[in-house]
C-alpha cells in the first residue's frame, strides 16, 4: 500500500517521504471530497485505510519546542494534496447533519483545517488567536499548555448570541487551549456543538477539561 522512506535532515530530525500506491478503495476516497448530502456507508469502511495513511503523515519531532516534548508535525499532511483533502474530509464527515453557523479555529494550525472546513461547509470562520494578534476589541482567556502558559483572545463581535459553532484544531494535548477557546465561545453567547481535532494525545487526558462538550479526534496517540 505504501513505501515509507526515512531519512534524517541536517538538524537530525526524521524526514519522511511517502509514495502511495493506491488500491482502488482508498484511491476513491482520498481523491474525492466527501459528499455531504449523501449518507455513505462506504465512509466507515475506508476510514481505517485513510487513518493509517494520515498517521504516516504525522512526523514526530523530538525536543521541539522544548526538551522532552515530542512535537507532532502535520506539515507532511498539508503538503500532500491527497492527505490534506482526506484530513479535511474527516472533519466534514463529522459536521454532516449538524446545523452549524460558524467554525472556530485555534491559532495557528487550527486555522489551516478550520478555515478549509468552513469554506467547504459554506459557513463563516472565526479565529481564536494568541494574545496580541487580533486588531479589534477582544475577550481574553488564560490557559496552560503542555509546554508553557499563554492567553487566547477572540474578537468581541466574532459570534452572535445563539450561534452554533464547531471548534477545530490540529491537536488536543492537555486541553488548556481548547478549554480557553470554549470559554471564549461561551462568553460570546455561542453554543459549542463539538470540539474536533486531527490528533489527540490521549495520555494527557485533555478531553476531561472540555467536559461536557463532545470531543472527536481522528488520530490517537
Ligand atoms: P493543549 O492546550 O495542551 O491541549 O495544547 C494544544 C495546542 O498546542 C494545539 O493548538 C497544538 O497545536 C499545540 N500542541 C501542544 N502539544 C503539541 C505537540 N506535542 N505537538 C504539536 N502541537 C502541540
Amino acid at each position: 500500500m505504501h513505501d515509507r522512506h526515512q531519512k534524517t535532515d541536517r538538524r537530525g530530525y526524521e524526514k519522511i517521504s511517502i509514495h502511495w500506491k493506491f488500491h482502488s478503495r482508498a484511491a476513491i476516497s482520498i481523491g474525492n471530497p466527501v459528499d455531504l448530502k449523501r449518507a455513505s456507508a462506504s465512509i466507515a469502511l475506508v476510514n481505517s485505510d485513510i487513518l493509517e495513511k494520515l498517521r504516516f503523515g504525522v512526523r514526530d519531532v523530538p525536543d521541539f519546542p522544548k526538551k522532552g516534548i515530542i512535537f507532532k508535525d502535520i506539515t507532511p499532511i498539508l503538503s500532500d494534496h491527497g492527505l490534506f483533502r482526506a484530513s479535511i474530509d474527516l472533519f466534514l464527515e463529522r459536521c454532516r447533519g449538524k446545523k452549524i453557523d460558524k467554525i472556530v479555529g485555534i491559532d495557528a494550525r487550527g486555522f489551516l483545517f478550520g478555515s478549509t472546513v468552513a469554506y467547504e461547509l459554506g459557513v463563516g470562520f472565526v479565529p481564536i488567536r494568541k494574545r496580541g494578534k487580533l486588531p479589534y476589541k477582544t475577550e481574553v482567556a488564560k490557559y496552560s499548555l503542555e509546554y508553557g502558559e499563554a492567553e487566547m483572545e477572540m474578537h468581541i463581535d466574532a459570534l452572535e448570541a445563539g450561534e452554533q459553532v464547531v471548534l477545530v484544531d490540529d491537536l488536543l494535548a492537555t486541553g488548556g487551549t481548547s478549554a480557553a477557546a470554549a470559554a471564549l465561545i461561551e462568553r460570546a453567547g455561542g453554543k459549542l456543538l463539538e470540539a474536533q481535532f486531527l490528533i489527540e494525545l490521549e495520555f494527557l487526558h485533555g478531553r476531561e477539561r472540555l467536559k461536557p462538550i463532545p470531543v472527536i479526534a481522528f488520530l490517537k496517540y
